[in-house]
């Protein structure tokens, strides 16, 4: 895959909906571990929002849009941090863009680079802080250091980093959210946004590839 159409993102973010939504109660396990165990539920609803949003959408032909209406679907359904949080990284690299009917990987980079940039303005959390920012950050730079425009592969390294970064908050004290005040009991277990993150490049890992 060279070129991700408005109809492929369409596609695309349906899929990844359903692969959260799938991962519902794993994801409510791991917040339960050092959160309030809510983070699926939570995860579950917007996406189930942002589904049906991009079902509706009439004239959905601008890439952008999609990623838009889904982050803003999100934010308004889930509440929270994590509805500011995983809405705004589907919408932040996609406001004020000028519409665009496809995205090649250079393009698609840009918008995850977005939504990153904007999840970190919103949110505050660096590398380190045991949020979904340790999931996203090696990510997006796994797509900005990849050569070449072919998506699978694009997204196969984002998937690999996502991964590494989600475990790699096992070995975190939190400095973000509900497991700060846990201080080193936190340790040992994953950031249930970091899980979520790493979810969510899987499955638009498997979009392509399968
Ligand atoms: P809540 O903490 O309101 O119950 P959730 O359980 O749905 O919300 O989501 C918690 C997740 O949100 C955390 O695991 C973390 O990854 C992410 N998160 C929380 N605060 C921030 C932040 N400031 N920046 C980035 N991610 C954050
Ligand atoms: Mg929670
Ligand atoms: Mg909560």
């Amino acid at each position: 895959m060279e070129r991700l159409t408005a109809a492929d993102a369409r596609e695309l973010l349906l899929y990844v909906a359903d692969r959260v939504i799938e991962s519902k109660p794993y994801l409510t396990e791991m917040d339960r571990a050092i959160g309030d165990g809510d983070h699926g539920i939570a995860m579950a609803l917007g996406m189930g929002k942002a589904r049906e949003t991009l079902q509706t959408l009439e004239g959905g032909s601008d890439v952008y849009r999609l990623f838009c209406e889904a982050g803003m679907a999100m934010m308004m359904s889930m509440g929270g941090a994590s509805g500011v949080i995983f809405g705004t990284l589907f919408s932040g690299g996609a406001k004020g863009r000028s519409p665009s009917p496809a995205l090649d990987c250079a393009a698609f980079t840009e918008l995850m680079a977005g939504g990153l940039s904007a999840v970190q303005r919103r949110g505050g959390a660096h590398v380190g802080d045991k949020t979904m920012v340790d999931a996203l950050q090696p990510a997006v730079e796994a797509m900005e250091a990849f050569p070449g425009n072919d998506f699978c592969g694009l997204l196969g390294a984002a998937e690999k980093a996502a991964r590494a970064g989600a475990e790699s908050t096992r070995n975190l004290v939190a400095r973000f959210g509900r497991a700060k005040s846990l201080g080193e009991r936190a340790l040992g277990h994953m950031d249930a946004g970091a899980a979520s993150t790493h979810i969510i490049f899987r499955a638009m890992r498997d979009f392509c590839v399968r």
